[in-house]
């Protein structure tokens, strides 16, 4: 039987990683991260996720497909 932990963040296809132990979860568009900063852009922000981290949204990374001359696509 398959655990969460099975599943973590590191190998969603929405986990974008920033650091060797955090990444930002792209499943949904930014949400509201406050407006303390004069810039708007600062204003959204994708969640911050642990790598170990998990949810009930994970999707598995695509299946790597590998050319006739061995090069992965
Ligand atoms: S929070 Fe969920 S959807 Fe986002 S990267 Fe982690 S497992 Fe994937």
């Amino acid at each position: 039987m398959n655990t969460p932990f099975d599943h973590p963040c590191e190998m969603c296809r929405y986990f974008k990683k920033l650091d060797a132990l955090t990444g930002n979860c792209h499943r949904f568009p930014p949400v509201f991260a406050g407006d303390s900063s004069p810039r708007e852009t600062h204003h959204w922000r994708y969640p911050i996720v642990g790598i170990h981290g998990w949810c009930g949204e994970f999707l598995s990374l695509p299946a790597l497909h590998v050319s006739a001359d061995g090069v992965g696509i």
